[in-house]
């Protein structure tokens, strides 16, 4: 690292002091200074590299995934998932432009898994601030906030957030106050903060959930501006594995011959 570098370096951990110091040993190009040199190097690497260690600890438990899940644990032979596209946002670029994933299918197949999937990864690789909600959850925790007149502080906190993941939207029903103000907060979210949601409702369901249907239109209209769809079907990965063949190696099989 070169003196400008690590002076930038101590700026940015914070140590003022410390780089304000190195300065003037520099200017004043005492022999301490020219072995001290290699040695902060050192030191600085090992303090950056502790420091990312100790945040993406921390955002890993902010995040409140219910179980770790990632990619390589991820059997794409026993899903109908686009595997091309999944690969594709698993980088991570969506979250640049906010845009948004919607992840559906039957249950068991893999929308939880896949979702935890991108959101473990953007917080390990792409140091992203991400948060996971189980939908009714925050629902519940929205209407808490209305209640003692604290609207808004949850939006304001999920703004700040570069992903934020809904699950097990549509499996159980809320009260249309309890849509309103999810749809209020997508509201907020939108352009600012991507969203995954996952959920066994196909978007002509939806109206069902948040019980008002110019609502509803109004709140895909936003979801699905910027929007990647992913679809896991509907066979249960636990009870595909059960059988004995996939319908793929099946099919490879057949092919074969
Ligand atoms: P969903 O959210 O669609 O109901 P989950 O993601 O919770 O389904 O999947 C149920 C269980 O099956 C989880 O333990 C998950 O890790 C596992 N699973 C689902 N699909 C796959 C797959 N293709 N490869 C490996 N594990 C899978
Ligand atoms: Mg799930």
């Amino acid at each position: 690292m070169s003196h400008d570098a690590q002076v930038a370096t101590l700026k940015s951990l914070r140590l003022y002091g410390m780089a304000q110091a190195w300065g003037e040993l520099a200017q004043q190009a005492s022999p301490l200074y020219q072995t001290a040199q290699p040695m902060l190097d050192a030191l600085l690497k090992a303090e950056v590299a502790e420091r990312e260690v100790r945040s993406v600890s921390y955002q890993m438990k902010a995040a409140r995934f219910p179980a770790y899940k990632d990619l390589a644990g991820f059997d794409f032979a026993h899903s109908l998932v686009d595997q091309a596209l999944v690969r594709q946002l698993h980088r991570g670029e969506f979250m640049a432009q906010a845009q948004n994933i919607v992840l559906v299918g039957g249950p068991g197949t893999g929308k939880t898994h896949l979702a935890t999937a991108l959101g473990v990864h953007a917080i390990a690789h792409l140091h992203r601030r991400v948060r996971f909600f189980s939908t009714l959850d925050l629902v519940n925790a929205l209407e808490l906030e209305k209640a003692a007149g604290e609207q808004g502080q949850l939006a304001g906190r999920l703004v700040a957030a570069d992903l934020v993941i809904l699950d097990e939207l549509g499996y159980l029903p809320f009260s249309q106050a309890g849509g309103a103000l999810l749809f209020h907060l997508i509201g907020k979210l939108y352009e600012h903060t991507s969203l995954i949601i996952t959920t066994n409702l196909s978007f002509a369901e939806w109206a069902s959930v948040f019980g008002d249907a110019k609502m509803t239109t109004a709140l895909l209209d936003r979801l699905t501006h910027r929007c990647h769809i992913l679809e896991t079907g509907n066979d249960s990965y636990r009870f595909k594995t059960s059988a004995t063949t996939t319908p793929k190696e099946a099919r490879n099989r057949r092919s074969d011959t």
